[in-house]
Formats: C-alpha cells, structure tokens, sequence
C-alpha cells in the first residue's frame, strides 16, 4: 500500500527542532499558524542554534506585513516550552496557554494570558482556530482545531512516533481524563493530525480509533497480570509489556501505573500498600 503523504495547509509551517524529548522521538514541532496575525506554537528547544532555525520564518512573516501575536504553549513539559521564554522576550510577545500550564512554569518577565475551553483565535479573516482543553496527558493540556478543512494541532495527545507517556506522578497524567480527552477529539472526526512528534497523520479520526484501542488493549493486559495475591507494579510492567526490550521497562512502570489507578477507581484493580491485586468488579 502507498504511505500517504499529507499536504500541509498553506497557513502553516512546521519546523522540527532538536529537543530534550522522550525517545525514540528526538523533536518537537514548532508550528507557525498565520499569516497576518500569526502564532508561534511550541518552541520547545533550549539547545543553541535549533531557536535561530524560527527566526528566517518569522522574519519573513514580518517582512511580508504579517504581526506575530504570540507564542501559544500546548502544556508545561519542558520540550514544548524550552525556547518560549527567551522569543517572548526577544519578539516582545505575550506567552498565552491553559492557566493550569501557566501555573506550573516560571516565565520571568514574560507577558502571559491565559486561555481556556471555547476560546478562539482569529488569525485571518478565514483562519478562526478554536482551542480545546483536552485533559488527560497534562492538566493544561490545549489543542487547536481549524474546522474549515478540519486540521487538528495535537500536542502532546496524538503522537506522530513512539507513544504518549500518560504519566501520573510528576507528568500529572490521568489516563482515564486522557481517554475521554481523546473520544473528544475523534468526534471532530480530524482529517489531518499535526502532532508534537513526528509526521503529520492523514486520516486523523481513524488514527485516533487505533490510539484508544490500543489503550484498551494494554488496560486489558494489565487488568489480566493481576492475581489474587498481590504483586508490586513492576511484576505486573513485566508481564502486561512482555514484548518490550528491558531498557524501556521504566517507562512502561510509569504507564502501568497510570492504568492501575484507572482500574482502582473502576473497582477492578486494588491496592495494597505498594503492591495491587483484583478488585472486586473484576469477579462480576
Ligand atoms: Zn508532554
């Protein structure tokens, strides 16, 4: 079968930089939305040299009459803001995102304003994006939709490469949140995904139907590694990420954790000190 290679739409640029990510991904994508009054989404490198890759972008925006009016931040995670607080400074612009994203960065002396569910953001007379808050990965998490031809600005939700790590100890994931966040997304039924990570993703509904399965195919994994007898959350990593090579087995800790938690609160998972066992539900 014939990848399919999505075109772009032309109020957009998508510049990859170099970024303290999680592997196997090595980048964040920075997005340049707009052409009159454009944004800047996710600078999200500190690494000298990968910020000076914006400028021709910008300063060509600013050479053909454009005004950049922000730099809007996805969520908190060090490799979407890195670079934010040095271009707000330089292009004396505002920092705009969730005030939840707001709350847990410190932009000192950078403007900020903060930016919640249902607002909008009219870039051109035809360009309007409407910003999602779309819980789950980060507290603040935002996505941006254009629904005229239906493109969905992901951030961290939809990954392009590697998987979204729901993380419930200093990421602040929530797994459930994050599962509802991401059913919101496919009824927007997506036609193009621009995630934080990797490639575009033609046909975004159906990639965001595989994500959700997925999840429910690994909580499935979990829920059957537990047994009567309680076990600690490694044991149950081990057997529920059986396919993955031991160097990744951290990772995998921190996501059975966020699915254990889920399945708590569902009354089919129990906890026991440190270690989880079956919870009452799972014997209906
Ligand atoms: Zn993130």
């Amino acid at each position: 079968m014939l990848a399919v290679v999505p075109r772009l739409p032309s109020w957009l640029l998508a510049i990859p930089l170099r970024s303290a990510t999680l592997p196997p991904a090595t980048h964040t994508t920075c997005y340049l939305l707009g052409r009159e009054q454009a944004i800047v989404v996710d600078p999200g490198s500190a690494y000298p040299g990968e910020l000076a890759r914006l400028r021709p972008a910008i300063h060509r925006l600013l050479g053909s009459g454009g005004a950049l009016a922000a730099i809007l931040l996805t969520h908190h995670h060090r490799d979407h803001v890195a670079g934010a607080a040095t271009l707000a400074l330089e292009l004396r612009v505002p920092v705009i995102a969730h005030e939840r994203t707001l709350a847990r960065l410190a932009l000192v002396g950078v403007r900020t304003r903060a930016l919640g569910e249902g607002a909008q953001l009219a870039l051109e007379p035809e360009l309007a994006l409407e910003v999602l808050h779309t819980p789950g990965h980060a507290p603040g998490h935002l996505c941006l939709f254009e629904p005229r031809e239906r493109v969905l600005l992901g951030g961290d939700m939809v990954p392009g490469l590697g998987t979204t790590l729901v993380d419930p100890g200093a990421g602040e994931g929530d797994l459930a949140t994050y599962l509802a966040s991401l059913e919101r997304l496919r009824a927007l039924e997506p036609a193009l995904i621009l995630p934080a990570h990797g490639p575009p993703l033609a046909e975004g509904e159906a990639a965001i139907r595989r994500l959700i399965m997925h999840r429910l195919w690994r909580e499935h994994r979990v829920e059957g590694a537990l047994r009567l007898e309680p076990r600690d959350a490694l044991a149950l990593a081990r057997e529920a990420y059986a396919e993955l090579a031991p160097w990744q087995i951290g990772l995998a800790l921190r996501s059975t954790l966020a699915h254990l938690e889920k399945l708590e609160r569902e009354g089919r998972a129990a906890r026991e000190g440190e270690r989880w066992r079956r919870g009452v539900r799972a014997f209906r």
